[in-house]
């Protein structure tokens, strides 16, 4: 089985639904609350782990009632939590106002994800385990650099989302197999609007890009191949939250198992057109049959050199 560690965070999103949004110093009334266990690392974590793969996460949790529930929703999809660490202090929040015409505006607090600053023995032993590193950027940079560079010393793939987008440092770079932004995050990343140029500029920082453009598909180029892109599932989406998260969790199960690139991101792109269809983030995540159910039953997706 495909072995899959991520380097991530874990946050309690915690969703307000109201009709407007509240003005600096106003008080409206919501309609409805949620806490729904999220951050981006444990998305990633959970889509792999129900696309197939054998996953750990390596991250932290604080010591608050969110912190064992935000445990248990990674332990429910199957996903290895020895090396989770429960920090003091309170667990990563995500304060999300969503408005009745699905406009948000978030706050996020790291909490325990913060105290996540180095790697330790138990962590690179897991690492050396695996076929993929699954890294994002909600952890401090210098425990993403560093848990980058002990997976390319070991000779272990990893898999860089650059959200939320910031400038990338250039030793993070120079570990990064594959960098996957959607395309806000390519353009925030070169100051290229177009994806097929700016995944052109990012090939001159990484060896392997994937550009994900929504309902558009997704973009593929690599320094010693032609670029490609991969047309999504036509489907009605509902709630398009953590697509991203579930397209690069899928991706690399694929990827793991040794499939050819283009059919990798066929199949990833079904798996993320399936969380799309279905309210909700980490709940939303497809399993490996349904993926193969929705993936079978596409006509051949279109794939265009381009
Ligand atoms: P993010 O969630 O990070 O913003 P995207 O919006 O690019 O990323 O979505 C990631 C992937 O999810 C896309 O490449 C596509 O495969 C799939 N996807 C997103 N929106 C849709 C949609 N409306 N219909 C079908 N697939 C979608």
């Amino acid at each position: 089985m495909t072995s899959i560690v991520v380097l991530g965070s874990t946050n309690m999103d915690l969703v307000a639904f109201v009709p407007k949004a509240p003005a600096r110093g106003e008080t409206v009334t919501g309609r409805e609350f949620r806490t729904i266990p999220g951050g981006k690392g444990a998305n990633q974590a959970v889509a792999a782990a129900r696309a197939g793969a054998d996953v750990s996460m390596i991250g932290a949790v604080g010591a608050d009632d969110f912190g064992a529930r935000l445990r248990a929703a990674l332990e429910g999809s199957g996903v290895d939590t020895d090396l989770l660490r429960t920090a003091e202090g309170p667990s990563g929040t995500a304060h999300i106002v969503v408005d009745d015409e699905g406009g948000n505006a978030i706050v996020v607090v790291p909490g325990a994800n913060g105290t996540v600053t180095s790697l330790d023995h138990g962590d690179e032993a897991l690492i050396a385990t695996a076929d993929a590193l699954l890294l994002q950027l909600e952890l401090p940079l210098s425990v993403v650099t560093e848990g980058a560079a002990t997976a390319r010393r070991l000779g272990v793939r990893t898999v860089l989302t650059p959200a939320p987008a910031q400038p990338l440092p250039p030793e993070l770079l120079a570990v990064t197999d594959l960098l996957v932004p959607n395309e806000h995050e390519a353009a925030a990343l070169t100051g290229i609007a177009d994806p097929h140029a700016a995944a052109a500029a990012l090939l001159t920082l990484v060896p392997e890009v994937v550009i994900t453009l929504g309902a558009a598909g997704s973009l593929h180029a690599a320094r010693d191949s032609e670029a490609f892109t991969v047309s999504a599932p036509r489907v009605r989406a509902v709630d398009t939250t953590a697509a991203g998260d579930t397209f690069v969790g899928a991706l690399a199960v694929a990827l793991g198992e040794g499939r050819a690139v283009r059919e990798a991101l066929a199949w990833a792109s079904s798996a993320a057109a399936l969380s799309v269809q279905r309210e909700g983030a980490s709940s939303s995540m497809p399993y490996r049959s349904e993926i193969d159910a929705a993936h079978g039953s596409l006509t051949g997706q279109e794939v265009d050199a381009v």
